[in-house]
Order: structure tokens, then sequence, then C-alpha cells
């Protein structure tokens, strides 16, 4: 009989730790890139708001679409999740990160890679400010959050903890984009409604070079 109470205790607190750790696990940051503002650092979204408040949108949009045509995309056969800019006009991207993103996300992809090109870095600002505003750039050109969005989750499932010090981590940056999308895409509405129509830039004519090892 106290044989079988304490192995229902044994059962019991067993129950009990595995319960825990499911909780724990569960409210870890990098299993939650739903979770809205829960880790922005108040000096990065200072800056952010500061800098959403004087960007000159109109700029961005007309210089993309007139380096649009001199854009080249270098795939490199490699199993990494990355992008980068290769070269002044040319976009590196890894076969491991390509082959994960739709066609949409692709697109949002060169979109935030065009925004290194375009968005002057500013050398005394945050360290993770400038990939944020690349994200908020892709927006922009794209006219939509929801692509950008999903290119990061996709890039959250593959690299949850891609991060260092001038990349925030996935779920970190789609908590920014979370917070200024709206803005940015009102910003970018009114420049189509004065242009009298919608210039979101299509990206996937892009030529993309084969991959090399
Ligand atoms: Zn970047």
């Amino acid at each position: 009989m106290v044989k079988r109470a304490f192995l229902a205790l044994c059962l019991v607190s067993l129950l009990l730790v595995t319960a825990q750790a499911h909780l724990r696990r569960n409210n870890r940051p990098d299993h939650r890139p739903e979770d809205k503002g829960y880790l922005l650092p108040a000096a990065l979204v200072n800056e952010l708001d500061q800098w959403l408040a004087r960007a000159d949108f109109w700029r961005f949009v007309i210089r993309a679409e007139n380096i649009r045509s001199r854009i080249e995309v270098n795939e490199i056969a490699s199993r990494a999740v990355e992008a980068w800019l290769c070269g002044t006009n040319t976009i590196c991207i890894t076969t491991g990160l390509k082959q994960r993103l739709t066609e949409a996300e692709y697109e949002a992809a060169l979109a935030h890679e065009i925004g290194h090109i375009i968005v002057p870095r500013n050398a005394d600002g945050h360290p993770q400010l400038w990939e944020t505003q690349c994200d908020l750039l892709a927006v922009a050109l794209l006219r939509d959050a929801d692509y950008v969005r999903d290119m990061l989750y996709t890039v959250n499932r593959a690299c949850p903890n891609c991060r260092d010090e001038e990349h925030p981590a996935p779920y970190e940056r789609i908590a920014l984009l979370d917070y200024a999308a709206e803005a940015t895409l009102e910003k970018v509405n009114r420049l189509d409604a004065l242009r009298k129509g919608n210039f979101a830039l299509r990206l996937t004519e892009i030529a993309t070079i084969t991959p090399r090892p």
C-alpha cells in the first residue's frame, strides 16, 4: 500500500515537472514570435520612431524603381540560410534560404537587401536599426507587410537563434515589423495616392545567376 502511494506520488511529481518544463519551453521568446513587443529594446524603438517620422519614402521608392533593372541575384550553393549584398547592385542568396521561401517571401528577401542598397546606414545609431529599417523598406517597396512577415517566419523556423549585434533574431524582427508596418504602409500609400497609382515593385523578374559552388 505504502509502495503504491509512493509510486503514485512519484508519478504526480513527474507530471508536474513535465508540465513545468512545457510551460518554460513555451515561455521562451524564440518560440513565441507571435508575441508583440515583449522584447523590443526601448532605444531601438525610439530611434525607429524618429526615423519613420522623417524618412523620405518618396526618394527611397523612386531610387529602388530606378535601380531595379541593374540588380542581379547571385545564388550561392550552400545550405546556410542567408542573404547579403555582395556587390554594388548584387544580392547573394544561399540555395538553403531560397529553397525555403515561397515566391512572395523571396520577393520580400530581395526587397530587404535592396533596402541595404538605398537606406543610408547611421553609424551612430542603434546597431540593429539598419536591419529593421530594411525590413520596413521591404514593406514599402512591396506595399505589403504580410510578405515580409511570412519571410521572417520562415527564417525563424529555419534559424530561430540567428542573431548578432547587428541582426535582431527573426522573432524580434517580426515584433518590430508588427510595431511599425502600419505607419510605413500609410506613408507609402499616401505617395501612391499622389502619383495616382500603385507602383509596387515586382522583384521576381530580377535575373538569378545559376548557383555556383
Ligand atoms: Zn539585412
